[in-house]
């Protein structure tokens, strides 16, 4: 599939973008996706069901405890045992999926679904399993970022998701040019402050990784430095931890505030705190502030500069 220029490639599960795929000749086409999420990524959609030959229409399947395990089984005709071809399928993708950055899948799937996917034993079913393909992504590619469909309308969610997404996107762009120590430090800078929006432990766990690096080890430095990163972004951030972040960088830039952009500051922290605005508020006033009084660490940083769909979401949040 033809790579849209300067796009980021995201997978998707192909109902989700409007293809007639489901087990009923439907689709399950979201709005946010097609509508706004389009404009940042270069969608790649797929659906494993159709892709390993089950065709549209199909007879339905669902997971099911066995005594061979957890299996996917058609609904109807229990005889139907598509679980060894939906995984050798699965497999046959890996080429491709290597290069995404992140991967949105729809929610309930015995295929795509991520998580508390319906699993029938005898009795009543429960919710825990997880889609045959969702568990291939997650085993086979463990740092991609997966995410379920109806999971991006919480803008905290939604904006965690992107966060990893976009942070995967430009990791790939550092790994396009040769690495150095020097180049591994100033990716740390950019991402400091996200990373301490997650966990200020995280923060200086990565500071301490990326000051240590050395030319002679530094792909394995960077191994450990993106695999920490990533897993420390799956927490979603909370008003409180945004509160912590920006506290930071007002006693970094306290020696340059002057006394009506201190007390502006000081009032849309504290109305951010009281949920009467959202984190666009302070970012913003602190990027003009940035603007009369240049901080170059600050400026670089992806949190007070960050994605145009990504500032979307601080209005939000
Ligand atoms: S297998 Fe996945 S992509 Fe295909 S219809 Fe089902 S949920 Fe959609």
């Amino acid at each position: 599939m033809p790579r849209q220029a300067g796009k980021i490639p995201v997978g998707v599960s192909s109902c989700l973008i409007g293809e007639k795929v489901r087990y009923d000749g439907g689709d399950k086409n979201n709005a946010y996706i097609t509508g706004i999420l389009a404009n940042y990524f270069h969608f790649i959609h797929f659906c494993p069901e159709v892709a390993c030959g089950l065709g549209v229409p199909r007879p339905p399947i669902q997971l099911r405890q066995t005594s061979r395990g957890i299996r996917c089984i058609g609904v109807e005709d229990r005889q139907l045992d598509v679980t060894d071809t939906l995984r050798s399928c699965a497999e046959q993708q890996s080429h491709w999926l290597s290069g995404l950055c992140g991967y949105i899948l729809k929610k309930n799937s015995p295929s795509c679904g991520i998580q508390d996917v319906r699993i029938f034993p005898d009795g009543p079913p429960t919710r825990t399993g997880v889609g045959l393909f969702a568990g291939f992504l997650q085993e086979r590619f463990p740092l991609l970022p997966l995410e379920e469909e109806n999971r991006l309308d919480n803008a905290r969610i939604c904006e965690n998701f992107l966060q990893r997404v976009l942070v995967l996107h430009r990791w790939r762009q550092l790994l396009a040019t040769p690495l150095t120590p020097h180049r591994l430090q100033d990716f740390h800078n950019r991402h400091q402050l996200l990373a301490m929006s997650r966990n200020r432990k995280l923060a200086d766990d990565l500071g301490h990784l990326s000051a240590s690096a050395e030319k002679d080890a530094i792909r394995r430095t960077a191994d450990r430095y993106i695999r920490r990163l990533l897993t420390g972004l799956k927490k979603t951030a909370t008003r409180n931890d945004h509160i912590g972040v920006l506290r930071h960088i007002l006693k970094l830039v306290k020696q340059s505030l002057e006394a009506e952009d201190s007390a502006a500051l000081q009032a849309a922290l504290i109305n951010y705190k009281n949920q009467k605005t959202t984190l666009a508020q302070p970012v913003e006033l602190l990027k003009m502030h940035l603007y009369k009084h240049p901080n170059p660490f600050l400026q670089q940083s992806n949190y007070l500069d960050p994605d145009p769909a990504i500032l979307a979401l601080y209005r939000k949040i």
